[in-house]
């Protein structure tokens, strides 16, 4: 990657810092509490680089196998990168996730659970969870259904001691992001759940006045993927 690149890229990710201010101060909340993950997917270690230059810690990605080969040798030398899986998750996966992720995201089955606490039991890690929410019920997209998502948080605590420190979602293309994140919101108040992992570059600004604590940003920092 050139200069010019790296720049535009330290000056988006400054940007996005100035603007999560912004959409914190104006909802009355404090910025440090909304956590940006910089979602590295489809970007390679030189596109990463100045993020982690400019002193950015906390990266997202979508696939284990890519994650792996990207961020295997940089959290080796980086010890306090935290890096989130926020794509879906098959079980005959999982095991690199719990060796390469901080957080997983995407518990959205009893299966997986089942499978985590297993693996959790194997490995000696226990990376932090978030179960995510198909908050539009949509066919094509993973996530629990809303109706369900009480008794798979249930489930995980009694069933699998699997502690549940957020939710996830990613409202509907096409919808109005806003209803989504009330509804994840709304969710996690009533199971008691801290976490919510909701908003990406074209709407995080609402997801941070519905409370997220966490926002997944793509190309509002590396630019456009290809
Ligand atoms: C790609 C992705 C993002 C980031 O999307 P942008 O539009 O680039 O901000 C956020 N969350 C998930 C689950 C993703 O797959």
């Amino acid at each position: 990657m050139n200069q010019a690149r790296a720049q535009e890229t330290a000056e988006r990710l400054n940007s996005v810092n100035t603007t999560v201010a912004a959409a914190a101060k104006a909802a009355g909340r404090k910025a440090q509490d909304i956590a940006i993950i910089a979602v590295s997917k489809t970007f390679d270690t030189e596109a990463i680089r100045p993020v982690i230059e400019a002193g950015h810690r906390l990266f997202g990605e979508n696939r284990v196998a890519e994650a792996a080969n990207k961020w295997s040798a940089l959290k080796g030398q980086i010890a306090d990168i935290e890096l989130h899986l926020i794509g879906p998750l098959q079980t005959n996966k999982v095991r690199g996730a719990v060796e390469l992720f901080d957080c997983i995201q995407t518990l959205d089955r009893p299966k997986l659970a089942r499978v985590l606490a297993e693996t959790f039991a194997a490995t000696g890690l226990s990376p932090k969870l978030f179960i995510q929410v198909n908050t539009g019920s949509e066919p094509q997209k993973a996530g629990i259904v809303p109706d369900e998502a009480d008794r798979l948080v249930e489930m995980c605590r009694q069933e699998y001691g699997l502690d549940i420190e957020g939710l996830m979602c990613i409202p509907p293309i096409y919808e109005e992001p806003s209803l989504h994140f009330a509804l994840l919101e709304k969710i996690a108040l009533r199971n008691g759940v801290a976490q919510l992992s909701m908003g990406m570059s074209a709407d995080f600004e609402k997801a941070i006045h519905f409370g997220a604590t966490c926002i997944r940003l793509g190309q509002a920092i590396f630019g456009p993927r290809a």
